[in-house]
């Protein structure tokens, strides 16, 4: 049975290899399907996909996007939508832009707290890709404010540490809708413990379509408690490594943590009754 990675990040969001490397890698890692979702991004679709011709591995239209969901932010994969729609386009350029705005509102914070860093330092380490927090962990760490990136994360960048964070995104209803009118399906991203029976039951009702239970974040009783969740509801079940380059968190996942080519299919067929009903 082929196996299929529909979770990773090149560098044009927070990951470090090219789209063309990442998708040779996985390639070699004996992936035979995947999806490149990069945060807020589809810019390195275009070049995977020509990646893709000399080998034996499809990539599919992929994208991890950030929304907002009773005020909290939360990733929602999509896949197989009509990469040149262009009102998905228009939600991700606004998602670009809520991220650079988000940036140097966390960038003001860390100097109330007196750290010395700057917004053009942040973009210059971003190096044109979409920015997000790990590049301020990057600056951070350059800075020497913290020994590694981890660190940053803990004592200046995670949730609890900067409050309830300003950010521009789309929220989960209007994403969704924008996905679907596209001709694609969207996927809860790693829901681990985030999410409580109610809130599960709220993502149903505005249209989730399916639910990622294979991810390094997941335990087996998690897999197995969101796999009985999608059955029970007829949902979609996705999962991959979230791999992010070497030296980064999950990277021994890639060709490890996958999903069969079944689970696959039924995604494809939905992204495909979509498009003939548009
Ligand atoms: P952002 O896209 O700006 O919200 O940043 C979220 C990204 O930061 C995630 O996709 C991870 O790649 C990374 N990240 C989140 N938490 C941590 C952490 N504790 N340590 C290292 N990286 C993290
Ligand atoms: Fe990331
Ligand atoms: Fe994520
Ligand atoms: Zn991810």
């Amino acid at each position: 049975m082929a196996k299929a990675d529909l979770h990773t990040h090149s560098d044009q969001s927070d990951g470090r290899l090219s789209p063309k490397d990442l998708v040779e890698y996985a390639s070699d890692q004996g992936l035979k399907i995947m999806a490149i979702t990069d945060h807020d991004t589809i810019d390195g679709y275009e070049e995977a996909l020509e990646a893709s011709d000399a080998l034996e591995i499809e990539v599919l239209p992929g994208i991890e996007l950030t929304t907002l969901f009773n005020g909290n932010e939360t990733h929602l994969l999509a896949y197989c939508f009509d990469p040149r729609d262009s009102d998905l386009l228009r939600l991700i350029d606004r998602h670009k832009l809520a991220r650079v705005e988000r940036a140097k509102w966390i960038v003001e914070r860390l100097t109330e707290k007196g750290l010395e860093l700057s917004i053009g330092e942040v973009r210059a380490e971003a190096n044109g890709s979409n920015i997000g927090r790990p590049h301020i962990a990057s600056v951070l760490v350059g800075k020497g404010y913290v020994a590694e990136k981890k660190e940053a994360f803990v004592r200046y960048l995670s949730d609890q540490q900067l409050g309830p964070i300003k950010s521009n995104y789309s929220s989960v209803a209007e994403t969704i809708g924008a996905v679907k009118k596209a001709g694609g399906v969207t996927v809860l991203a790693h829901p681990g413990t985030a999410y409580s029976e109610a809130d599960l039951e709220q993502l149903l009702d505005v249209g989730i379509d399916g639910v990622e239970v294979v991810h390094p974040s997941h335990d087996y009783e998690l897999q197995k408690r969101y796999e009985r969740f999608a059955e029970e509801n007829g949902l979609l079940m996705t999962g991959g490594s979230d791999y992010h380059g070497s030296g980064r968190d999950y990277e021994k996942y890639l060709g490890i943590l996958t999903i069969s080519e079944s689970r696959v299919e039924k995604v494809k067929r939905l992204a495909d009754q979509r498009k003939q009903l548009s």
